[in-house]
């Protein structure tokens, strides 16, 4: 935490400064208060007002100066405090953003939002006020004891008697406080997932038709009955250690005069009034501080738990970072050549014995050819263009990009040269403009037009009152899944890159947007090299080269005509998918024969039945 601090050491200093002055000047009215007792006010022939009118006054001008410092240093304190906590934030999401894809599979989504959130909002009390409070009080500490000792030793040394019992009791409140806290964290991540999960779009989704309404209302309302207890308990807990504090406030006078008195009767002190009043007035002094500062030590205990979430996260080194030295491919340099060289690689590295997702992969895809991925579910297609990007790192071999391993080039080379279409086109809760300017930011709106007439999307979009300023909702339920394909395939286009993955989405849309996204992806892969995790049999067919995969392995290569004649796995695919030949009937309803087959609606077999 320390370096966060640095960017703000000189308001620290401030800080610093002023909190020595507040409590120098706070133990200073205690001590008038024995000189107005036994010089001004108890003395023989009646009180001295003139001396009295003059140290109340003092008495009254000190008391607003240290109220006065009090309220700059709070001021101060939290100033510096609130920064720190927004530059943590701040650290800890560009740190998440710069983890690799595996740690996003592997975690849950509502438990990230919930440390970056609930968990930096927890430190907040510490960060804010933990330095000024720890000086402050350790300051009005010593110089208490010190004015109490000169008052009389005899009495300094009843009062600090009772100390050690303070510190045994915070110890143990401390840690019942850190376990608590620690759970209900927890329970919270928990609830914030689980909110997450079934209150999405998606997740209501699946909610509504399975009726899955009673589990998940079950599921909340365990975790949320267990919160309300937690909570209840870390109350408890707290105040009771603040009433046990109050004891220990109230009782400690009373042993102070009955420390007066006995040292009155042996005749071994002279014991004025005035000090008394002015000692059991500074005891409070001595007293306050310390359960202060307990109560910070409690602080800091049950902000570790915070603390350890935050950094557990933080501390995770990003396991895909740029070379120290990384070789810059010029975007117009660039040929576009892919090539993975014996390739193997595996998601779970823990597991023994090792299990390759991917065994021995070679290919290569010369600049401007379009390659097809084949193969059944599970072969290994997608992983294969996660690792184009570099998305993940091989464990043996190497991917190449225009001959240079993507492992010595910097991220932006990789993103400037490689573009992705994903299966779920997904738009940001945001304007069409701003989801085309994630290709390219600084895009004018001519541009933005010019790539959505590509993608066969500008007249629709013209057709919204908003025009390119419409706002698509979380992940772009306005527009339908023809229509969120041609806006993410503009996104692409304005991102213009050499090399580009397109994971075809396999979910059927009718035959009009089906057509108007071919058209948009035809256009789109001119002048590109394409690797085609293919569905489309149009893709299939006009493939310089296709890869048969299967079992992580690349187990035949060739085209198309050449493969149908093999008679391997992509004959047999292609008959299992799309049928062989003819269309043999076109029923009243639309449902097609092939082969003897019914068809499946979305698969276009009309130009395959060659
Ligand atoms: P395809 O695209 O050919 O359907 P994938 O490349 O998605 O296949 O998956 C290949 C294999 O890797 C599958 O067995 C899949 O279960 C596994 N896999 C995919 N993603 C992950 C992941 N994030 N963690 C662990 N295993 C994964």
């Amino acid at each position: 935490m320390v370096p966060l601090f640095h960017p703000y050491r000189r308001q620290v200093w401030a800080t610093i400064g002023i909190v020595l002055v507040a409590a120098a000047v706070g133990v200073v009215n205690p001590l008038l208060i024995r000189t107005v007792f036994d010089t001004a006010l108890f003395v023989t022939g009646g009180p001295d007002m003139t001396r009295l009118l003059w140290l109340s006054a003092l008495m009254v001008i000190m008391a607003v100066a240290s109220s006065g410092l009090g309220l700059v240093q709070t001021w101060l304190t939290n100033k510096v405090g609130q920064q720190v906590l927004s530059d943590l934030r701040t650290k800890l999401f560009s740190h998440l953003q710069r983890l690799p894809l595996s740690f996003f599979t592997g975690t849950r989504t509502g438990e990230i939002q919930s440390r970056l959130t609930n968990d930096v909002g927890g430190v907040q009390g510490v960060l804010t006020s933990t330095l000024g409070s720890v000086l402050y009080n350790v300051v009005t500490f010593l110089s208490a004891l010190a004015a109490m000792l000169v008052l009389s030793w005899q009495l300094t040394l009843v009062a600090v008697a009772t100390v050690p019992v303070f510190f045994l009791l915070t110890r143990w409140v401390g840690e019942r406080r850190r376990v608590v806290a620690r759970h209900t964290q927890e329970r919270l991540a928990d609830l914030t997932a689980i909110t997450e999960e079934s209150l999405s779009v998606s997740g209501i989704l699946l909610s509504k038709v399975f009726h899955r309404h009673s589990d998940e209302l079950a599921r909340f309302d365990g975790d949320n009955r267990q919160i309300a207890d937690l909570q209840v308990r870390q109350q408890v807990i707290s105040n009771g250690f603040f009433y046990g504090i109050q004891v220990f406030l109230g009782a400690s006078p009373a042993l102070v005069y009955l420390g007066a008195g006995l040292l009155l009767n042996s005749g071994s002190a002279a014991v004025t009034a005035g000090t008394v009043v002015a000692f059991t007035t500074l005891q409070t002094r001595l007293y306050f501080p310390i359960s202060q500062l307990l109560q910070v030590m409690v602080e800091l205990r049950s902000s570790l738990a915070y603390f350890d979430r935050i950094f557990e996260y933080l501390d995770i080194e990003p396991s895909i970072i740029d070379p120290p030295q990384p070789v810059v491919i010029d975007r117009s340099a660039a040929r576009g050549e892919v090539e993975l060289r014996d390739v193997r690689f595996r998601y779970d590295r823990a597991a023994e014995p090792p299990h390759w997702n991917l065994d021995g992969v070679s290919l290569v895809v010369r600049p401007g050819q379009l390659a097809a991925l084949v193969g059944p579910s599970g072969a290994g297609k997608t992983t294969i263009g996660y690792l184009v990007p570099r998305l993940y790192d091989v464990d043996e071999g190497a991917v190449l990009l225009d001959g240079v391993d993507v492992r010595q080039l910097g991220h932006l080379s990789i993103t400037n040269l490689v573009g992705f279409v994903t299966q779920e086109s997904y738009l940001f809760h945001a304007t069409i403009a701003d989801n085309l300017r994630a290709g390219k930011a600084d895009a004018t709106l001519a541009e933005l037009r010019q790539a959505c007439e590509m993608a066969a999307i500008d007249r629709r979009i013209m057709e919204f009152p908003d025009g390119y300023d419409t706002v698509v909702g979380e992940r772009g339920f306005r527009l339908s899944g023809g229509e969120k394909q041609r806006v993410a395939i503009a996104r692409v286009i304005l991102h213009d890159p050499k090399i580009l993955i397109l994971d075809e989405a396999t979910s059927a849309l009718d035959t009009t947007s089906e057509r108007l996204v071919q058209e948009a992806l035809g256009r789109l892969m001119e002048g590109r090299t394409t690797i085609a995790i293919a569905h489309r049999l149009s893709t299939i067919q006009a493939a310089d080269v296709i890869f048969g995969i299967d079992g992580g392995k690349v187990i035949e290569r060739g085209t198309h005509t050449e493969l149908l004649s093999t008679g391997g796995l992509y004959a047999s695919l292609y008959r299992e998918q799309f049928g062989g030949g003819r269309i043999e009937a076109v029923c009243s309803d639309g449902v097609r024969m092939c082969d003897g087959r019914v068809l499946p609606r979305h698969e276009a077999p009309v130009e395959l039945a060659s």
